[in-house]
């Protein structure tokens, strides 16, 4: 599985980062080193799936780019005056959340009953305060949510119509749950429907199970930060809750280890509680970042079908991104370089 086909290198003297990606059959690795200079760092996630080239229509790819580098601007503008990671993350994956090209907010995934039920979480490496929300099905951004959950409570975790309640009692924007609903998943549900029927008829096959968002930032004070906000998965049975709100399995920071936020099969990123063990990893068994990513996402859980990615970022401000996919829409940008984005797995951000 971990067989190199490629290996690809190259350093952008000007904008003092270097760039290192390295690609398999289905996986790859690539490095962002952010320069000494760099006074604070943001990479983002659009998900990460099976889609190649020839199976996206050049618009919606161009479209899919122009909102990541959206997406990572929205969240620069609040890292250059200085605010804490965990707002630039809510600024940037909100804007993810409006766009239907994603898995979030409008144009999540739908569940078996044909509704859009978001699951989110947030975390703030200098203290390990944590806010997440889970099944929830009328706030219009569930990331602001889950931030809202950690500044102002202290639970870390409200679901379903309590998480609702929760929103629309703290001034949060709400929506009808039709307003989540695209066509694109509409459809992607009745395929999924058709193909899955019996006792696979939870296990969802093909890209439509992917497109999750999510950000990891080192801000100016020099805390890492990550967040993660998703509709789940297609033809999800009503109920089920993945990753993305669990802290430790799809979302992770700590200024003593790193920041990670996950996308991908999330019954396995649970078990195997990826962004815990990548961080874990780097703290206490002295791997390198890339080196305890790859161990989670390609020897641990690829053997076991587990696919997906994930972003992670060290308190240098180093950018590790690894998938097991044909693609991961991804990006990056630090106070010293401009938004660079990539949507293939066998591309560099450029
Ligand atoms: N990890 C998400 C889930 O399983 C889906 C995804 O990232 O595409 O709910």
């Amino acid at each position: 599985m971990k067989e190199i086909q490629r290996i690809v290198c190259r350093s952008i003297a000007t904008a003092s980062l270097a760039l290192c990606g390295v690609a398999a059959a289905e996986s790859m690795t690539e490095v962002v080193a952010a320069g000494d200079t760099a006074n604070w760092v943001i990479a983002i996630h659009g998900g990460a799936g099976s889609a190649r080239r020839a199976d996206l229509e050049p618009e919606m790819e161009a479209q899919i780019r122009a909102d990541l580098i959206a997406a990572l601007e929205a969240g620069a503008a609040l890292l250059e005056q200085g605010a804490p990671g965990a707002e630039a993350i809510v600024a940037a994956l909100t804007l993810l959340e409006d766009s239907p090209l994603f898995n979030a907010g409008r144009g999540a995934a739908l569940d078996e009953h044909g509704q859009a039920r978001h699951d989110a979480s947030i975390m703030h490496g200098k203290d390990l305060a944590a806010g997440a929300i889970a099944g929830s099905s009328r706030i219009r951004n569930p990331i602001a949510a889950a931030h809202a959950v950690m500044a102002s409570t202290r639970n870390v975790m409200l679901h379903g119509d309590g998480a609702d309640w929760f929103a629309a009692n703290n001034g949060l924007e709400m929506a009808e749950p039709t307003y989540f609903i695209t066509a694109r998943r509409y459809q992607s549900l009745l395929d999924e429907r058709a193909k899955n029927t019996g006792p696979t008829a939870y296990v969802p096959s093909g890209d439509a199970l992917y497109g999750t968002v999510g950000a990891v930032v080192l801000d100016r004070a020099g805390n890492l930060s990550a967040g993660t906000t998703t509709g789940g998965r297609t033809n999800k049975r009503f109920g089920r809750i993945g990753d993305t709100p669990i802290i430790g399995a799809g979302t992770y920071a700590s200024n003593s280890s790193c920041a990670v936020s996950a996308t991908g099969h999330g019954e396995y990123f649970m078990r195997w509680t990826v962004a815990r063990d990548i961080c874990a990893r780097v703290e206490l068994a002295d791997e390198s970042l890339e080196q305890a990513a790859n161990t989670l996402l390609v020897d641990k859980l690829l053997p076991e079908g587990g696919t997906g990615g994930v972003v992670t970022m060290e308190p240098s401000g180093k950018t590790v991104f690894v998938a097991t996919t044909a693609n991961m829409r991804r990006g990056v940008m630090s106070s010293n370089t401009p938004p660079r984005v990539a949507v293939y797995s066998d591309e560099v951000v450029q």
